[in-house]
């Protein structure tokens, strides 16, 4: 086995606060909040069973969307991409989740609802945010990989639908052993934003119109 995971040259610029139990409607999980190192940003990582370098680990970045995590609301597939992972972590017996606090894919919640705002009149999810003068994906992930490692792992199985996720991931150093899938069944207002995804961010969805 090559011994540079994790890289051993980059200090880490994330460190981990606090770890603690919690029981959830889907399993038990552990919880562990992290903070970066040279910024304010926080992450909290869902997890579950034994993480180990060498066992290809079910993992997920989770970018927060408090519309669609918390709300429910069916404008996006992010809540049910959430429980799904769990579900699959929980089935597995060991797997993490890190969810990272960049909303709106990095421009906030309230600029994500003048985003929406945008919609409303007739835009899609890219041009609404480039209206707006935002990139169309304005998210980093380089702190997300360094959790990984932080957690103990190196080889890792991403439930991801998103090119980009991946290759900065395996850009940081990981190593992606496979991409699994993670498709849940859209409601109808998700269809047109799964397609904007698909067709303008490059996203791995398969559905049919
Ligand atoms: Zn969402």
């Amino acid at each position: 086995m090559d011994d540079n995971c994790p890289p051993k040259k980059r200090p880490l610029t994330v460190e981990r606060v606090a770890t603690a139990n919690l029981p959830t409607k889907v399993g038990e999980f552990r919880i562990a909040g992290y903070r970066s190192l040279n910024s304010r940003e926080e992450f909290v990582v869902l997890f579950k069973g034994d993480m180990e370098r060498h066992v290809p680990t079910l993992v997920r970045i989770h970018s927060q969307c408090l519309t669609g995590d918390v709300f429910g609301s069916i404008k996006c597939d992010c809540g049910p991409q959430l429980h799904k992972a769990m579900e699959m972590i929980e089935e597995a017996g060991r797997g993490a989740i890190v969810y990272q606090q960049q909303e709106g894919r990095g421009i906030g919640i309230v600029n994500k609802i003048r985003a929406y705002a945008l919609q409303d009149e007739g835009a899609d999810t890219v041009e609404a945010n480039e209206q707006l003068g935002f990139a169309a994906d304005a998210r980093e992930y380089q702190q997300c990989a360094e959790i990984l490692f932080d957690m103990g792992l190196c080889e890792v199985r991403v439930m991801s639908n998103n090119p980009d996720k991946l290759s900065a991931l395996e850009e940081a150093g990981l190593r992606i052993v496979e991409r699994v899938p993670i498709e849940v069944q859209a409601k109808q207002p998700a269809a047109h934003y799964l397609r904007t995804k698909k067709e303008k961010l490059g996203h791995l969805l398969d559905f049919n119109d």
